[in-house]
């Protein structure tokens, strides 16, 4: 929460569940980034907010964007970001959204199979790629499973294929899936990047690049390590596998650099029991899964919670939203301490929801609108 999202509440008031985003915080973040990681270059991964005065700040501020579709490119471009500037990273893609990025001016391109590079030798020739490499994700709060990257050793093939057909095979990338708490995370997939340079360099292809991924922490209920440790554990563990052939870098933040940045501004709109002898108290907000927090799928992310009785005594509360899908639980197999004291009608704020919140939202499921969002 900072003074200026909560002047906007009050003094703009807006009627229904919306978020805040503070510009200041994002500003703040991706000095910090910098300064952490000197020698990296910054892609800001557009899907975890892509709104324009967002983009436009970033853009602004020298950054860099990773981009999943063509979309998210021509919302890059149009924030002001030069091709060069833009990286296509999603490994999923089709053949003529290649070519589209391709004549917007982008040359740099994520591969995680010989299909994939085909794909761009033929729709974007003589681009850059890199390969993405399977990473466990051990320990992140929002592991991003196997469905991204492959193992290392078909990682130098499909570099290899990439330089045979033309393009340039320039690097490896991985993310240690998102949320990470662990500063060390990346010193496994570095070990098995610099394996892939080694190999690659045998072969008469000299990799340069390597991308570093997200996974850098917003800071939620739990306590997490500060951007500065992140980068100390990285220069150390590159300096480890790399010895003095330091590859470039590049690091693609999304909610360690807009997470922090926004507040939800929500209501309660019934407290009520299933028996009249239970404890558990049940909440039920006007933002739910569907109107922005899908992170809460499985109870992943535990968003802090704010209402003007926090002073109070706290009971648990299994904390829904307002939809008619009874999957739309946020948190009761780990009910959330909430004022005894808290009443129907009272506003809540939840923090931490600048990332991965307003465009999770349904177009208009049961008829609630999409989160509006308003940037500050
Ligand atoms: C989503 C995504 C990111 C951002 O991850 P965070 O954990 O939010 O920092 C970075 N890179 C790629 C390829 C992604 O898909």
């Amino acid at each position: 929460m900072t003074d200026r999202i909560r002047d906007f509440l009050r003094l703009r008031r807006p009627e229904g569940p919306c978020l805040v985003v503070d510009l200041d915080v994002v500003r703040e973040n991706y000095n910090t980034f910098s300064r952490a990681l000197p020698d990296s270059r910054v892609f800001y991964a557009v899907k975890a907010n892509p709104e324009p005065e967002v983009l436009k700040l970033l853009a602004g501020l020298g950054s860099s964007f990773d981009c999943a579709s063509v979309a998210e490119i021509d919302m890059a471009l149009a924030a002001g970001a030069t091709p060069d500037r833009i990286s296509y990273g999603n490994t999923i893609k089709k053949e003529r959204d290649v070519a589209a990025a391709f004549a917007r001016g982008i040359r740099l391109f994520a591969v995680d199979c010989r299909e994939e590079v085909e794909k761009i030798a033929r729709a974007a020739p003589g681009a850059q790629v890199f390969a993405r490499i399977l990473c466990a994700g051990d320990g992140a709060e929002w592991p991003l499973s196997r469905k991204f990257g492959c193992e290392p050793a078909l990682a130098v093939e499909v570099l290899e294929h990439a330089h045979r057909l033309g393009l340039e095979a320039i690097g490896v990338s991985f993310h240690v899936g998102s949320q990470q708490p662990n500063t060390e995370a990346w010193d496994g997939a570095l070990k098995s990047a610099a394996n892939i340079f080694r190999t690659l360099s045998e072969r008469g292809i000299q990799l340069r690049m390597v991308n570093l991924g997200g996974g850098f922490p917003a800071r939620y209920l739990k306590k997490v390590p500060l951007v500065k440790a992140y980068g100390r554990a990285i220069s150390g563990a590159l300096r480890k596998h790399f010895g003095n052939r330091l590859p470039e870098t590049i690091i693609e933040p999304g909610r360690g650099m807009v997470g922090d940045a926004g507040v939800i501004k929500a209501e309660v709109v019934l407290i009520s029991k299933k028996a009249d002898e239970d404890d558990t108290r049940w909440v039920y907000l006007d933002i739910g899964k569907f109107g922005g927090l899908a992170e809460t799928m499985d109870e992943a992310i535990r968003y802090p919670i704010r209402t003007e009785r926090d002073g109070d005594d706290k009971a648990p509360c299994i904390i829904a939203g307002p939809t008619c899908d009874s999957a739309d639980v946020l948190y009761e197999k780990h009910p959330y301490p909430l004022p005894v004291s808290l009443s129907i009608g009272d506003e809540v704020l939840i923090e931490g929801t600048g990332a991965y919140t307003q465009t999770y939202s349904a177009v208009a499921f049961n008829g609630f609108p999409p989160l509006k969002a308003y940037v500050i």
